[in-house]
C-alpha cells in the first residue's frame, strides 16, 4: 500500500512515533524527523500516539478498493 505521510511543524521531536512504528518509518537525524513512506503498512499507530497531532496519513492505493470490491463480488455471485 502506498501511504502519504505528512508531519506538521507542530512536531516537537518527542520520538514517540520513532519508538512506536513497527516498520521504522521514522528516524530522528540531526534534530530532524525523517520519514520513509515506502515502509509504511498503514497501521496508524503513529497518528494515534503523536501527542502533538502532527502526523497525517493518507492511503493512496486505489488497488485496495478494487480488491475489496472484487472479493465482495466473488462472495455475492454464488448467492444470486
Ligand atoms: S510523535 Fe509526533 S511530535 Fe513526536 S516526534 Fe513523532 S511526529 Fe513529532
Ligand atoms: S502508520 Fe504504522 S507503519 Fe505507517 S508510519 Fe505510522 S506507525 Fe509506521
Amino acid at each position: 500500500m502506498k501511504v502519504e505521510i505528512k508531519v506538521s511543524s507542530n512536531c516537537n521531536l518527542c520520538g514517540l512515533c520513532v519508538e512506536t512504528c513497527p516498520t521504522n518509518v521514522f528516524q530522528i537525524v540531526n534534530k530532524k524527523l525523517t520519514v520513509n513512506e515506502e515502509s509504511c503498512i498503514y497501521c496508524r499507530g503513529c497518528e494515534a500516539i503523536c501527542p502533538q497531532k502532527a502526523i497525517k496519513l493518507e492511503a493512496l492505493d486505489e488497488g485496495l478498493e478494487i480488491t475489496i470490491t472484487q472479493t465482495l463480488t466473488t462472495l455475492i455471485t454464488p448467492l444470486k
